[in-house]
């Protein structure tokens, strides 16, 4: 599934550059995760890397947005055409 960044962000940007998708952008008030963008690093990393480099631990799955491993496999292929 998708994370998303809860409202504990403290916007210091350090996950954006980690992104291998684009995913993470700078909202209103706090940093947010494009739920079509983000594969939780499938194709990538073993493990998701905004969490990894978090400081606050403010990211987390977003239920809205549950996906299977294969379901992440697919937007990864979809997203860099491979
Ligand atoms: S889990 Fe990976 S793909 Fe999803 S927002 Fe974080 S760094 Fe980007
Ligand atoms: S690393 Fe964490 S605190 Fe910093 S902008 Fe990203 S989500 Fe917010």
């Amino acid at each position: 599934m998708a994370l998303l960044i809860n409202e504990d962000c403290i916007s210091c940007g350090v996950c954006e550059a980690e992104c291998p998708n684009d995913a993470i952008s700078e909202g209103d008030s706090i940093f947010v995760i494009d739920p079509d963008r983000c594969t939780e690093c499938v194709g990538f990393h073993d493990e998701p890397q905004c969490i990894d480099v978090c400081p606050v631990e403010c990211i987390v799955p977003d239920p809205e947005h549950e996906e299977t491993k294969d379901q992440l496999l697919e937007k990864k292929k979809k997203l860099h055409g491979e």
